[in-house]
């Protein structure tokens, strides 16, 4: 998720405190611990986690800035000595990729080949979000499963399906079952947030959604927002089903995307949130949005 999205997280983190005259929210990441060995940090950006392994720790997503990289390995060094060995990327998006500008470059940093792809044309392009060209993944995963074991930790990487983005990567602890689930789920949202532009997929997010509630897993991290039950994914997972199937049908009697908006109860678009995220801000379509373009797209 890009900037407008972590605007929206930093109002509604209570964390965080708006700085006088309404300015830059002041950044306050909070540390929540889920078992002996693993973390969740929240704040400035994407939730990151830290798992502590025997001689290493592995961090998965890295924050929206290099000052935000910092505070999260100042608060990783208040936890344990021991050095960041391992980052893990959930997905290319700078609020979650960015904060490695801070790292070592000697940390290996494993990704989807997807995820590498786009932050390479990110990198082409330019501007101020591009990702950090030193810190670009040194490890990619092109299959839908692949099991590691890190510093003594056990650890299942998936991709099913493009989803919020093409380069999607759902990390698993099956030993403590926990799953990070990057931006797939994010909870200020009622709905997924999908980047066609990243080649994302809302039938791929039921996919994956499906694949990460069959883990065995009990605690599962979202990209944005606090930790969400097994329940909770299996209610947001339906529904998305019924939304979309919903849309489906409409777009199958030919309705226009705004009688669909009406239809479907969404909020009138916001400016810069319109379609092809057009507008002068980096706004995302919404998920209504999405569907309908992939279907006419198909020409269904
Ligand atoms: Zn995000």
């Amino acid at each position: 998720m890009g900037i407008a999205f972590s605007g929206v997280s930093a109002l509604a983190a209570p964390a965080m405190a708006q700085g006088p005259g309404g300015g830059q929210p002041a950044v306050a990441f909070v540390v929540h611990q889920l078992k002996p060995n693993v973390y969740w940090i929240e704040g400035g950006g994407g939730n990151s986690g830290v798992i502590v392994g025997d001689k290493g720790v592995i961090v998965v997503d890295a924050k929206t800035s290099a000052a935000g990289g910092k505070e999260l390995l100042d608060d990783i060094a208040k936890i344990t000595p021991k050095p960041v060995t391992t980052v893990i990327l959930t997905h290319s998006d700078g609020d979650h990729v960015n904060g490695l500008a801070s790292f070592p470059t000697s940390v290996k940093v494993i990704a989807h080949e997807n995820n590498k792809k786009e932050q390479e044309a990110a990198l082409a392009a330019g501007g101020r979000n591009a990702p950090p060209a030193d810190h670009l993944p040194s490890q990619v995963i092109s299959t839908n499963k692949e099991s590691v074991k890190i510093d003594g930790v056990k650890l299942e990487l998936y991709h099913w399906a493009p989803a919020h983005t093409s380069g999607d990567l759902v990390v698993y602890l099956p030993s403590e079952k926990i799953v990070f689930t990057g931006d797939i789920i994010a909870t200020q949202m009622a709905d997924p947030l999908i980047h066609l532009a990243k080649n994302g997929s809302s039938e791929g997010w039921i996919t994956t959604t499906k694949g990460m509630v069959a883990l065995n897993a009990d605690q599962f991290v979202p990209g944005h927002g606090d930790l969400q039950t097994k329940a909770a994914i299996q209610k947001r997972l339906a529904d998305t089903e019924a939304k979309r199937a919903k849309i489906e049908d409409l777009v199958a009697q030919g309705k226009s995307l705004d009688e669909i908006r009406t239809a479907v109860g969404d909020p009138p678009p916001v400016e810069g949130r319109g379609p092809g995220g057009g507008g002068r801000g980096p706004g995302f379509a919404s998920f209504t949005q999405v569907v309908y373009e992939e279907l006419t797209r198909k020409g269904a």
